[in-house]
């Protein structure tokens, strides 16, 4: 289990320039792999363009109470990366002026910004029809003063969405650290104690499941079916919907990817289950990523790459439609994990 950040470790890895050159490059001994870029001109699909924003994903800081192996955010203890007030204020007033319908909040563990709820309560005044809070679940249980979050989520209506990689301690364990399974299990319990993910409640708690090792996510509908029995007839557990992710080749799932040596395998797995149908849903055309300085991306992914927005707003002080609708997404080999399969997003499988 890893128990630093690739940053704190000096990992070459943490340079994100670095993981674009093994990307476009490959470290292919059999030949490179064919562009994304030609793939998706194939369908006349390129450039990829952004559509009206939909979705805003705020990611409030890299800090996090865990290590997750295939953690794509590098985030951990030691990232100190956290969203100010002030950004947060330039946030709201995008939400309030735009046709924004999803707020996706993100991090690291959002709920360690200490700006945190200040900004759940200014937000929720807005009456953002789906706002989303991603909470690894163990933060809750991580210090006193996070034990009444359940509450908290429920006075705002919050939308939880929380990973729990496997019904199994052992994978999730794996993937996620020692005693990680049992603490997300009985804060899954607190919050269907308060009304979350109860089959008739309108607080809706959904899971994400992300492959414990170097393939691609089995069918979600299926999954979900599992994942419900188990969870109900083994813990009690309720939840309502679960989303699976494919793993992208970035940031430590990248790192994890060439130590088991597992890369070439799992890029030529991605180009074989290349789905150019899942190319004209994937979220970067009604997204736009925040990050934790402000500064604008197609999605988290690129984010942690950094790669801005292609457009002359790059901060969201500079939010302005015009300019931002349009905008050809920046794209590289690491796309070929949303529009493999079914194709996948931060809310599931795109199919
Ligand atoms: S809980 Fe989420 S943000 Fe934190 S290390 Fe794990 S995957 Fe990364
Ligand atoms: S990685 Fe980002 S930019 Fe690339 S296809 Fe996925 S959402 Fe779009």
């Amino acid at each position: 289990m890893t128990q630093q950040s690739l940053h704190k470790r000096h990992s070459e890895l943490a340079n994100s320039e670095r993981q674009l050159q093994i990307l476009s490059n490959g470290i292919f001994q059999n030949g490179g792999l064919p562009k994304f870029k030609d793939k998706i001109s194939e369908t006349n699909q390129f450039p990829l363009k952004a559509k009206a924003l939909e979705v805003l994903q705020i990611n409030v800081g890299y800090m996090c109470n865990q290590v997750c192996e295939h953690c794509h955010v590098d985030a951990g203890p030691d990232r100190k990366e956290v969203m100010t007030r002030e950004t947060m204020q330039q946030c709201l007033e995008v939400i309030k002026n735009t046709g924004v319908h999803t707020l996706d909040l993100t991090g690291g563990a959002p709920e360690m910004n200490p700006n945190f709820r200040w900004f759940v309560e200014e937000t929720s005044k807005l009456g953002i029809e789906d706002f989303m809070v991603r909470s690894n679940l163990t933060i809750i249980k991580a210090n006193k003063k996070y034990r009444d979050l359940p509450k908290f989520f429920k006075k705002h209506n919050i939308h939880v969405v929380s990973s729990l990689p496997h019904w199994t301690k052992g994978k999730t364990d794996k993937q996620r650290g020692d005693g990680v399974f049992n603490s997300s299990i009985e804060v899954l319990k607190e919050l269907n104690a308060v009304g979350y993910g109860m089959p008739d409640s309108n607080l809706r708690l959904d899971l994400v499941f992300n492959p414990s090792g170097a393939f691609l996510p089995a069918n979600q509908a299926a999954l979900e079916k599992e994942f419900k029995k188990v969870l109900l007839e083994d813990f009690g557990v309720h939840f309502h919907n679960l989303f699976t992710i494919t793993n992208l080749p970035i940031s430590r799932f990248l790192d994890y990817l060439i130590a088991s040596e597992n890369y070439e395998d799992y890029m030529y797995a991605l180009v074989e289950a290349y789905n150019p149908l899942a190319v004209k849903n994937v979220m970067c055309t009604n997204t736009l990523s925040v990050g934790w300085d402000g500064y604008l991306y197609d999605c988290d992914f690129n984010q942690m790459l950094e790669l801005p927005v292609d457009s002359k707003a790059k901060h969201i002080s500079e939010y302005n439609e015009e300019l931002l609708d349009g905008r050809n997404i920046v794209i590289s080999q690491h796309c070929y994990g949303c529009t493999a399969g079914a194709g996948s997003s931060c809310q599931g499988s795109l199919a």
